[in-house]
């Protein structure tokens, strides 16, 4: 039996794409005694939760917390709003966009998945032409819903929801949106509102910097009205007793009182820093690590320079080099994860997450223990992608520090005895 106790000295590095690191004051929260979730104390949390989880989400609708995976928060996307045999529009960004159209073919929809050929569509954004196209050839609205993933975590691109939603506009077509940003939100800049996604998918353990275990729909007006014709059928997943019973701060069911503690106190943390910077945070981290991989000389997963992950990079491996092996000689010598490859990129990359709980330090430090084992594994790399990175991170460095560096007084009392001492042991030489 292996020791499950056992962990190596310093921090795990957990830089996979989530979770991500839960930082030490959320872990101090969610470690409070469980409460009645009936009782006065939870109306109070609930209230103060609901009322700021939609700044995140940039909107002023309901925003739906249901103690599940991310993977539980598509299901409701689609179980709410769909009747069997739906067909809906779903783009092919990669693994976690495959997914969710399989979920669509599970639960008896028709999914016509679209995108670009081989892997060229695991390498840019979705295609708002493409999308538009389609939306015009259907002239009878059998299309009930377009579906994209706003962070595609499995490649490090992120599509663009706004052109998106032009297309759909453009199309004149009454598609509902239907957007993951499951690995997107508290990350790169998300509004719901204005680029009028109908409803959001998002989840606890990625840039909210939480553990799984809870995840979200924010739902729009009219997300809400097709609701009531959707004939799939729902229970747990319903929103309707769920909108109903947030109105007093409480849920239907047993809600995840220790993780909403935890989400209470990652909803202070963020909007303390202000979501904008958190946003440029993420922003300048992924400059520094993509700046990195050039270095190295190897290559990104993302081609297109506007769709560049601010969450994670993709690093590819150059042929004949087994990424798995990369990762596991890290893992053993240097105590850190990185994300595998997935679906049709198995092997052949592996991820670097930047978010959530993350700094200048943090990653740097990531760095260097991708680096020691590029070159453990024997990748030629062609320059020394921590110092880039330093470089750049010290270029644009500018003083975040919440409390400066003030000058104070240090008594001297201790210090005078010494000098008295030595002063005189100075005299009796
Ligand atoms: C993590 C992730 C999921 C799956 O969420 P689970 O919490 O693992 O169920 C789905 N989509 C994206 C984009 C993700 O990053």
């Amino acid at each position: 039996m292996p020791n499950l106790n056992f962990h190596p000295a310093g921090r795990h590095y957990l830089q996979i794409p989530g979770p991500s690191p839960v930082p030490d004051r959320i872990l101090r929260a969610i470690s409070y005694p469980t409460i009645d979730h009936r009782g006065p104390e939870f109306g109070v949390l609930g209230r103060k939760i609901l009322k700021d989880i939609g700044k995140i989400f940039k909107t002023q609708h309901p925003v739906v917390i249901f103690p599940a995976s991310g993977t539980g928060a598509w299901e409701a996307a689609l179980t709410n709003t769909m009747s069997r045999g739906d067909t809906v529009l779903m783009y092919e960004t990669g693994h976690f966009a495959t997914l969710w159209k399989k979920m669509a073919e599970r639960l008896g929809l028709l999914p016509e998945f679209l995108g670009l050929h081989g892997l060229e569509g695991w390498r840019r954004g979705a295609q708002a032409d493409m999308i538009e196209a389609r939306l015009k050839s259907d002239p009878q609205h059998k299309i009930k819903a377009v579906c994209v993933v706003h962070n595609e975590t499995s490649t490090g691109v992120t599509s663009d929801i706004a052109a998106v939603r032009k297309a759909i506009d453009s199309a004149q077509h009454p598609a509902l949106l239907m957007v993951d940003t499951i690995s997107g939100l508290a990350s790169a800049d998300y509004r719901h509102d204005e680029w009028g996604v109908d409803v959001t998918v998002s989840g606890s353990q990625k840039g909210l910097m939480l553990p799984p275990g809870i995840s979200f729909n924010a739902v729009s007006p009219k997300a809400l009205e097709a609701s009531k014709q959707a004939t799939i059928g729902r229970s747990f997943w319903a929103w309707d007793e769920i909108i109903e019973m947030n109105k007093t701060g409480y849920w239907p069911y047993t809600p995840n009182t220790n993780l909403l503690y935890g989400l209470s106190e990652a909803l202070d943390m963020i909007l303390e820093e202000g979501l904008e910077q958190v946003f440029d945070r993420h922003r300048r981290l992924s400059i520094a690590c993509r700046t990195a991989v050039e270095a190295w000389g190897l290559e990104i997963q993302c081609v297109d320079a506007a769709c560049h992950s601010p969450v994670l990079t993709g690093v590819m491996m150059p042929k004949g080099v087994d990424a798995d092996h990369v990762r596991k000689l890290i893992y053993e010598h240097f105590n850190m994860s990185l994300g595998a490859g997935l679906g049709k990129l198995k092997g052949m990359m592996f991820r670097i997450g930047h978010l959530g709980d993350a700094n200048e330090l943090t990653l740097l430090a990531t760095l260097c223990g991708c680096q020691m084992g590029l070159q453990m594994a024997g990748v030629q790399l062609k320059g020394d992608g921590v110092a880039a990175a330093m470089k750049h991170l010290q270029a644009t460095a500018t003083a975040q520090a919440r409390h400066p560096q003030e000058t104070i007084d240090i008594p001297h009392t201790e210090a005078k005895v010494l000098n008295s001492q030595s002063e005189a042991m100075v005299g009796t030489a």
